[in-house]
């Protein structure tokens, strides 16, 4: 069937939840999620939310533009962190409005507590700039954005699939569904469409990411000739619980847990000497990782410990209770009297889907746009976390680029009269390709190639990386590419065809698993998450700039400059 919105968002995370809470007063809106729609990942999100409110003590959002230049290692474009940093205050105070519960001080302000690479007076010390809700912020903020929605009527597709995005002339009008529950594909016709569906995490064997995190909004853009920006950049977080690699938040450290090694030694020391456990993540993963390789890690194994014991049980019970329920569940320990074992684990896509700060996806270097078409959220690159994201900035990101986007499309779509003409009905079309997937012959089996590619991406393409490596896995990937053409489809039923639709993500996973790899290949320096052991310094003479990856046979690469305004790039140390 055909429905028709004025504007159509994927993802039901807190990206596109802002955007639609900003669009629906004047524009008909429409939410779609593959899963249930408060299931998204950023239900997950623990810590917090950064911005200067000084509640705790001094600071400046300039001190926050500074860090997040600093954490992004000089790759973030510094007139788009500055419209994020100087609209946190405004941000966090309209969830409060919105009735979001943040913990508080005695003094009835909302409380903050420090988060890695967060400083104040330009790297000095240790600021607490971190707004939060015990550890279920994500949670707490997800379910009252969805409240909203629902008082304001947002028409919510839940358990729909989007298998494809609809161009009329270049212009996104609208995308095909696959409802799980009745197996109906839909046409949902718009003027305005926005991407807003998560990361990519799920390419990686060991991550914190939810299951639906595969990155199919990057794979249709990516398929569609558009470009995808700075893929190199995945973060891996310091701290996943060992070995399943789920979040232990940094929350833990901005309490004061350490990080400790098999001999007992707080080794953060050696690597920021002035803010320790609390550096960025990229240097805390690598130090953890180095700590591993020396033969430190504790009894021999591939883990260090988080030690939160000296924190004490009044502590972790009011601040930190999900940590402690996440290491009781999962690691039968009690985190108040025993050390957590942790290791890096792939948590965040810093690259994405291009787009200017109204979140208005870019089709080349130029900055020419493509019409109808809106990204937001970690699926978009802006790019506000360049090289290297801080704890808590990417909240602070979806509200306040989600609210943009939404206030973009509702002036797009009041700007352009009359009924959307249509292009020709597109479902027949996806249908033929399920037809061929599913009547596919062969022998191959999706979980089988997708536990291949998760192996070879943590290997040779998670935190160090090399020139060999990374060759040899853009070869593998593109053997595991021919073999998925010989996949075979067990499931031929029509509803809740959960087999089809892994099929379809891991088309998209080995499609962005290359553009990673190439991305990674091209840039032979180390900046920010991106480390090549062959070429262990940043380069900035040859490399500050963004990569721009377009399909291709091989994708092709292009770069585009960095946007500077206050600081020049300078020696990154912590
Ligand atoms: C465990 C964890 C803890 C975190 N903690 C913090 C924190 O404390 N502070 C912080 O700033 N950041 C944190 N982050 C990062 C942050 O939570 C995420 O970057 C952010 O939530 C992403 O939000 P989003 O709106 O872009 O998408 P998501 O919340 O990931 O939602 C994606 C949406 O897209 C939908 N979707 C995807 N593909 C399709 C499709 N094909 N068809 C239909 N729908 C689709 C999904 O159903 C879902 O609704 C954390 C991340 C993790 C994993």
């Amino acid at each position: 069937m055909t429905f028709k919105h004025d504007i159509v968002i994927i993802g039901a995370g807190l990206a596109g939840l802002r955007a639609a809470v900003e669009a629906i007063p004047s524009a008909n809106v429409a939410v779609v999620s593959k899963v249930l729609p408060t299931r998204s990942h950023s239900g997950a999100a623990q810590g917090g939310i950064a911005a200067a409110l000084g509640n705790e003590e001094e600071d400046h959002w300039e001190w926050h533009l500074y860090d997040t230049v600093k954490g992004s290692d000089y790759l973030g474009d510094q007139d788009v962190i500055e419209i994020m940093v100087r609209d946190a205050p405004r941000a966090i105070y309209e969830l409060e409005h919105m009735g979001v519960p943040f913990s508080r001080r005695s003094d009835g302000r909302i409380a903050q507590r420090n988060f890695g690479g967060h400083t104040r007076d330009y790297g000095t010390a240790p600021v607490r700039r971190a707004c939060y809700a015990a550890d279920h912020t994500g949670r707490v903020v997800l379910d009252t954005l969805h409240d909203e929605c629902l008082r304001r009527r947002v028409r919510f597709y839940a358990e729909h699939h989007v298998l494809s995005l609809v161009f009329e002339e270049k212009r996104c009008a609208g995308v095909v569904t696959y409802n799980l529950v009745s197996g109906r594909l839909d046409f949902l016709q718009a003027r305005a469409v926005l991407l807003a569906g998560g990361g990519c995490g799920k390419i990686f064997r060991t991550t914190s990411n939810a299951f639906a995190t595969t990155g199919e909004m990057l794979g249709l853009v990516y398929q569609s000739g558009l470009p995808l920006q700075d893929m190199e950049f995945v973060q891996f977080h310091p701290t996943g619980l060992y070995p399943l690699g789920i979040l232990i938040s940094e929350a833990a450290r901005g309490e004061g847990a350490v990080l400790v090694n098999g001999l007992g030694e707080r080794f953060m020391e050696r690597y920021a000497p002035r803010i320790r456990d609390l550096a960025a993540r990229d240097v805390v993963s690598r130090a953890i990782l180095t700590e591993l390789q020396a033969g430190r890690g504790v009894g021999g194994e591939a883990y260090v410990h988080l030690d939160l014991t000296g924190l004490g049980e009044r502590k972790i019970r009011e601040k930190l209770w999900e940590v402690a329920s996440l290491a009781r569940t999962y690691a039968g320990l009690d985190p108040s009297r025993q050390p957590i074992p942790v290791a890096p684990t792939c948590h965040y896509l810093m690259g994405g889907i291009p787009t200017d700060g109204d979140g208005r996806v870019l089709a080349d270097e130029k900055g020419n746009v493509a019409p109808g078409l809106y990204a937001a959220g970690e699926a978009a690159c802006l790019s506000v976390h360049g090289a290297n994201r801080l704890g808590c900035n990417s909240l602070l990101d979806l509200l306040v680029f989600g609210r943009r986007a939404g206030r973009a499309m509702m002036e797009e779509v009041a700007s352009r009269e009359g009924r959307i003409s249509g292009p020709v009905d597109p479902v027949p079309a996806v249908q033929e390709r399920l037809n061929l997937l599913t009547g596919q012959e062969g022998r191959e089996r999706a979980d089988d190639l997708r536990q291949q590619m998760q192996s070879l991406m943590m290997d040779q393409a998670s935190v160090f990386r090399t020139e060999g490596g990374l060759k040899s896995a853009i070869g593998l990937v593109q053997r595991l590419q021919e073999r998925l053409k010989r996949m075979a489809i067990r499931n031929r039923g029509r509803i809740f065809n959960y087999e089809l639709m892994e099929a379809l993500e891991l088309q998209h996973q080995l499609a962005l698993s290359e553009v990673i790899l190439t991305s990674a290949l091209h840039r032979r320096e180390s900046r920010g998450a991106h480390f090549r052991e062959d070429y262990p310094e940043r380069n900035d003479a040859t490399y500050l700039k963004h990569t721009l990856v377009f399909s291709g046979l091989p994708p092709r690469v292009r770069y585009k400059p960095v946007r500077i305004t206050r600081f020049q790039p300078e020696a990154r140390d912590y």
